[in-house]
């Protein structure tokens, strides 16, 4: 009987399961090692420096290129060191496209390390196919690099859609699958090349640590990052690997928790007499609601909302108190942040409200404890 393969669930929870079979460990031994004895000249046991590869780090990284159903995975010291190592496919004089509603420290970085080093970049509203057809007919584009839902106002671009209109046209497609993790949408399934992550959000999910990691589709892509990887040196230390792999463990359980929090709260802001506006893409009045639905298991755990005036947003900020005010998302302890002032401050402020990142807006990222708690603390937050 051929073997069944595992449900999504039961590869997270065995992240890392057994990887040690002379000690049958259950969980991944951390190797803290920085290099490794030769058994003799040209005799290597697979391992030779833990900057080109480490037994802890390599269980991670196969962990995430199975989950992805990638190639290969390759782990990074931040998510913003592996979308550095993504950014190092292209050569100067090539070209990118991205999706206007970007991460702060991601716009940062094209904007002042990868234009200054000579790719240009190209921002489009990527949930326009028509935009992204119109830039690929005016400019020879060699990359496009997605955010889906975007952060913060959860923009909704479609993966197949564009994916098809990329390989018409010969442009590789990275996704940033952090808001949504390989749980609730596999981009590569969908037509994708590169999938990132910043790992330090839900698949850590325990703010703890930074991490980034990078699955590519192609053996071809995978020899490129591997080298980049080896070469640039921004390696994920082995215990902040082991971390990881803990993390995954408890992903099922910890997203689907969330997500259901986010649905409940969701509603509650939605009805809220000072919150004029709710980003999140389980409500069905967002306008990506049933393109997401198409491409991905659920909403996620991310709500970004406007509320009457930034005095208010501030007296939010200040009042919350189950709720923490700190930057980052996807962990289990619920946090709230402004964007406007901090992740994405260095879009310049036109560009931001374009988008609608204002000064009233507000991005929760709902943990896992109690619904009730988190809504009370909203409800007094918001008085
Ligand atoms: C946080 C984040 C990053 C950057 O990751 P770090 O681990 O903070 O370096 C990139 N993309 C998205 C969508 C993020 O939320």
């Amino acid at each position: 009987m051929k073997n069944r393969s595992p449900q999504i669930s039961t590869r997270l929870c065995h992240a890392g399961l057994c990887t040690d079979e002379k000690t049958g460990a259950i969980s991944t031994p951390i190797y803290q090692t920085a290099t490794f004895r030769h058994k003799g000249p040209g005799r290597s046991t697979g391992y030779d420096y833990s900057r080109t590869s480490n037994p802890t780090r390599h269980v991670l990284e196969k962990t995430i290129a199975d989950l992805e159903q990638g190639h290969s995975g390759f782990a990074f010291s931040s998510g913003m060191a592996a979308i550095a190592a993504v950014m190092g496919l292209f050569k100067p004089g090539e070209a990118v496209v991205a999706s206007d509603d970007l991460y702060g420290g991601t716009y940062r970085f094209f904007e002042t390390l990868a234009r200054p080093s000579g790719i240009k970049i190209f921002y489009a509203d990527t949930t326009n196919p028509l935009k992204i057809a119109d830039v690929f007919s005016r400019e020879k584009i060699s990359g496009i690099f997605i955010e889906t839902p975007t952060n913060p106002i959860m923009k909704i671009t479609d993966l197949r859609g564009v994916s098809k209109l990329a390989k018409k046209n010969n442009v590789l497609v990275i996704v940033d699958n952090t808001f949504m993790s390989p749980l609730l949408q596999l981009p590569i399934t969908l037509g994708a090349d590169v999938v990132v992550h910043s790992a330090t959000k839900f698949l850590a999910g325990h703010n703890d640590t930074l991490s980034g990691l990078v699955v590519a589709k192609s053996a071809r892509v995978s020899k490129r990052i591997g080298f980049i990887q080896n070469a640039s040196g921004a390696v994920l230390a082995p215990f902040d690997a082991w971390l990881v792999l803990r993390g995954l463990k408890t992903l099922a359980v910890r997203l689907e928790c969330a997500q259901a929090n986010a649905k409940r709260i969701a509603s509650f802001l939605v009805k809220h007499p000072s919150v004029t506006k709710v980003y999140f893409p389980g409500l069905s009045s967002h306008p990506g609601h049933s393109l997401h639905k198409r491409q991905a298991r659920g909403p996620g755990a991310v709500i970004s909302f406007s509320v009457t005036n930034a005095k208010k947003a501030t007296s939010v900020l200040r009042r919350v108190s189950i709720i923490s005010f700190a930057e980052s998302l996807g962990g289990v302890e619920t946090l709230i942040t402004h964007p406007a002032r901090q992740t994405h401050a260095d879009i310049p402020l036109a560009t931001r409200q374009c988008l609608g990142v204002t000064d009233d807006l507000l991005r929760l990222s709902v943990g896992i404890e109690d619904e009730k708690d988190l809504i009370a603390d909203l409800t007094q937050a918001l008085e």
